[in-house]
């Protein structure tokens, strides 16, 4: 029962903008001796879970402490950290500074914050490992499918004309200057394949140093989880069926790790049978069509994101190859529902019956 009540469900709603989180119980049990994650010491721990709606999405975050206060000071500085970071970083807010980047593609290089270069160089490493399935100049073809808000399919001719912006290696990150040019007029960086996990992935860090001893980030598929719940115990997590709403596919227990799921249920439509959702594959500029979900497992959050879009695209056989060569843990739900498991996360996934 104290499992079942524990357990994170990645519910994924469609036609909604992003994947939520929905804890089962969201009650904060009041202090109570409990083991530290120290393993045997016994310490107050207090739990406390809030959600707000950022980045476009359901933030829900939890937090352990040996206080209330502590607890509650830290669930309200990550979530500062994640507001800060989406006026730092959305294109949706045109004075961020991934926008004034957009704004100058063609024009001139964009002197950014550390943090920015930082994101911009691991997504295009990203890029590389995944053969250009994961790509952040694929802005022109997201704006053209615009799914869910204005379901419908581009012409082939506007997706031609999109295909000339969205070559990643024309982005250029100058490191001595720390300044990011778009090469021509008209590509656009979309950062909605990794923004998230560099979220969670940050507001973990600020919760930690307010003094959260545990925590658990979930900004919509990409969590991030860090120590131990209050009773000692690793963070459990739902991966989301993806095609039965509702139904957990298969469950792990996290600690000091993150989990990202991709999937063609979060953000799509239905026409003529065929489902059109949000992850293109850059090669053609449509839907990716060779999975159904990707479920990635790594230390830090930003590489889960991004990983879990890139193999998405690549598909079951060379992602899972790739998830191999990384030493990460991967649960790949192909096209037509057979999942395969990473060597790395086979003994610690358990499929649900
Ligand atoms: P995620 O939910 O993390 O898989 O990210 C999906 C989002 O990333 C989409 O809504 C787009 O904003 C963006 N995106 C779509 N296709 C790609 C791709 N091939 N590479 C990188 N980002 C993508
Ligand atoms: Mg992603």
């Amino acid at each position: 029962m104290q499992r079942r009540e524990a357990l994170f469900l990645l519910a994924c709603i469609p036609f909604f903008t992003a994947c939520a989180i929905i804890p089962i119980s969201k009650t904060s049990p009041p202090p109570s001796p409990s083991p530290s994650a120290g393993g045997g010491k016994v310490v107050n721990s207090v739990t406390v879970t809030r959600a707000q709606f950022l980045m476009g999405t359901l933030v829900e975050i939890t937090a352990v402490a040996s206080s209330d206060a502590v607890a509650q000071a830290s669930l309200t500085a990550g979530f500062q950290e994640i507001r800060r970071l989406e006026n730092l970083l959305s294109t949706w807010i045109e004075t961020s500074e991934l926008s004034r980047v957009n704004q100058a593609a063609g024009l001139k290089p964009v002197a950014v914050s550390a943090e920015t270069f930082d994101l911009l160089r691991r997504a295009l490493e990203v890029a590389e490992y995944t053969e250009g399935g994961f790509n952040i100049a694929i802005g022109p073809a997201v704006r053209l499918w615009n799914i869910p808000e204005a379901p419908r399919i581009p012409a082939a001719s506007e997706l031609e004309m999109a295909a000339q912006y969205v070559d990643y290696r024309r982005i250029h990150l100058d490191p001595t200057r720390r300044t990011v040019f778009l090469e021509k007029p008209g590509m656009r960086i979309d950062i909605g394949g990794i923004g998230k996990g560099f979220a969670a992935e940050k507001a973990a860090a600020v919760m930690r140093e307010i003094g959260a001893t545990g925590g658990l980030v979930g900004v919509a598929g990409d969590l991030r989880t860090f120590g131990r719940r209050a009773d000692g115990t690793a963070w459990p997590i739902g991966i989301q069926h993806p095609r039965e709403a509702g139904k957990i596919l298969a469950t792990l227990d996290a600690t000091d790790e993150a989990v990202s799921t991709s999937g063609d249920y979060e953000r799509y439509f239905m026409q003529d049978g065929v489902r059109y959702h949000h992850i293109l594959d850059p090669k053609t500029l449509q839907p990716a069509r060779l999975c159904q979900s990707v479920t990635i497992i790594a230390p830090d959050a930003t590489t889960t994101d991004a990983l879990a879009t890139g193999v998405f695209v690549m598909g079951p056989v060379r992602g899972l190859a790739l998830a191999e060569r990384l030493g990460l843990g991967a649960v790949i739900v192909d096209a037509g529902g057979g999942i395969s498991i990473s060597s790395h996360a086979r003994n610690r996934v358990k499929l649900s019956p």
